[in-house]
């Protein structure tokens, strides 16, 4: 199957392909839905997923100028979410200055390899200097540094600001040393902190086109070798890999709310989705 001309690739639809090229495949290429459970207990799950996209949506409405003595009471009944929440108003106020221009859920586009790359970030902060700082909230696991480090979103986010982002501070593109990048994640308070350079850039660029020219030219897209994946994948019956899902707590998973385009190892279930788009 080809990759049509207008596709828009994004860093999920990569870390899809680097995970499984079939799944790649069904999910991008031909648009299948199938009604696996990605998780188990299914309504652990669920909950766990409508508890994120609050999350990202409290985020983004207190960016937006809503109190956040009214968001605060709209927390009603959900212990996890109040922490997050007390957890991040704190940690904001520390690390971000008040006064300086927030844009949430904002998305950039940028060609790669004659298609497009579209990043879709959690807050994007204009600093005085002009240094523009991308923040990512997660609500899943921490990720083990190996996993940050294959993980297609660093070098997606900071290469399509540098490349799109430059209306941010009136300029034509953004100088790569002027962008940073900090992933939150709420269930600890603890941050993983990314510098950019023109060096990183264009190896970052690199790789992307050529991730981009791999998958473009592949003749076929093979099921993953690697059979755990599976277990977390809307697919499984369709691939015959089983009809059980893995259970979300217990393994080493780092789930995100959908309501960004974060990484996420497994596939979420596409009216799920759609009911948390905001
Ligand atoms: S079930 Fe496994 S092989 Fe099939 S698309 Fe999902 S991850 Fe790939």
């Amino acid at each position: 199957m080809t990759i049509p001309e207008a596709f828009t690739f994004s860093q999920s639809s990569l870390n899809d392909y680097l995970d499984c090229q079939r799944r790649f495949e069904l999910r991008y290429l031909m648009d299948a839905r199938w009604p696996a459970e990605t998780s188990s207990p299914a309504n652990d799950f669920e909950a766990a997923m409508l508890r994120g996209a609050d999350f990202h949506r409290m985020i983004h409405q207190h960016t937006l100028g809503v109190p956040e003595s009214i968001l605060t009471a709209s927390v009603r009944g959900d212990e996890k979410l109040a922490n997050w929440w007390k957890s991040w108003l704190s940690w904001q106020a520390a690390h971000i200055p008040h006064d300086v221009v927030r844009y949430a859920e904002i998305s950039l586009g940028a060609p790669i390899a004659d298609f497009r790359l579209q990043a879709k970030y959690d807050m994007i902060v204009v600093l005085p200097d002009g240094t523009l700082h991308i923040y990512d909230w997660k609500t899943g696991k921490r990720p083990k540094q190996a996993h940050r480090k294959t993980d297609m979103q660093s070098d997606v986010y900071r290469f399509v600001l540098a490349q799109a982002g430059g209306w941010l501070i009136d300029a034509e593109a953004v100088p790569p040393e002027r962008i940073r990048m900090t992933y939150w994640y709420a269930q600890d308070g603890l941050t993983d902190s990314l510098t950019y350079d023109a060096a990183s850039m264009h190896t970052g660029e690199m790789l992307l086109s050529q991730l981009v020219a791999d998958i473009t030219a592949t003749p076929a897209f093979p099921l993953t070798a690697e059979a755990e994946r599976c277990k977390f994948c809307v697919y499984r019956s369709l691939c015959d890999r089983g009809t059980r899902a893995g259970h979300f707590e217990t393994e080493d998973l780092t789930a995100d709310a959908p309501y960004d385009d974060a990484a996420t190892p497994f596939m979420l279930d596409d009216d799920l989705l759609n009911s948390l788009e905001m």
